[in-house]
């Protein structure tokens, strides 16, 4: 299985990805996107998030 996971560094807090994922993505108190539920939306949804990042800050991870 594969998962998402944000790079911090590259995250510019934009919140595409909250937006497209609500229920995979959410921003934490710096304003930064964090992962909170891998498994809250299909794959699908979770590449338009990916692909939404004007920072490409989110990537898969291989388990
Ligand atoms: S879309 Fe990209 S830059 Fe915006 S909050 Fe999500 S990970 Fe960060």
């Amino acid at each position: 299985m594969k998962k998402p996971v944000v790079d911090k560094n590259a995250c510019v807090g934009a919140a595409v990805c909250v937006g497209v994922a609500p229920e995979v993505f959410d921003l934490d108190e710096e304003g930064k996107a964090f992962v909170k539920d891998p498994e809250g939306a299909d794959e699908e949804t979770i590449q338009r998030a990916i692909d939404g990042c004007p920072e490409d800050a989110i990537s898969w991870q291989e388990e």
